[in-house]
């Protein structure tokens, strides 16, 4: 599966220079590095791997290492701008934080056989009752606070499912 750029927006010539202030006001230093790897996340609406960003930014930054990219990402996530999953194959997968994402807050189904990872959003009544009641759970026996919650669902996928 391809990252998948939503719209052509921003591509070409210094497509990368333009996160520079977001990055700032996150307390990152933004480097051309930093920059361009924000600038592949902010593009697509994919779960992209640290391998997944490379290819893209070497597309436009060809001289850049992978070690830059891994250690970007990294920063990014440490200060929120992007999510970091792992989906159980032992493979970090990002994607860009909900409060910069278009998908806003979203949960995830994993196919365990073709390895598709889908967005689950708009949770029922009951559902987010349950998951009021398992935060007020851990405040009284654990003193503590939650502040958000991440469901990963594993399974096969409707395609999978009809082989
Ligand atoms: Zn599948
Ligand atoms: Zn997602």
């Amino acid at each position: 599966m391809g990252p998948g750029y939503g719209n052509g927006q921003g591509r070409g010539r210094g497509r990368g220079r333009r996160w520079g202030q977001q990055l700032e006001n996150h307390g990152i230093r933004p480097t051309a590095g930093r920059e361009l790897v924000f600038s592949v996340m902010r593009e697509t609406e994919a779960h992209l791997s640290a391998d997944d960003v490379f290819q893209e930014v070497r597309k436009i930054e060809p001289g850049i290492g992978l070690t830059t990219v891994y250690r970007s990402l990294e920063l990014l996530y440490q200060n929120g701008l992007v999510n970091k999953f792992d989906f159980g194959d032992g493979r970090a997968v990002f994607e860009l934080s909900d409060r910069y994402s278009e998908k806003g807050p979203h949960q995830h189904l994993i196919c365990r056989s073709c390895g598709k990872i889908l967005d689950l959003t708009g949770f029922r009544a009951e559902e987010k009752s349950f998951a009021e009641g398992m935060k007020n759970h851990v405040d009284k026996e654990y003193g503590f606070a939650a502040e958000g919650m991440a469901i990963k669902i594993y399974g096969l996928c409707s395609d999978c499912r009809k082989e």
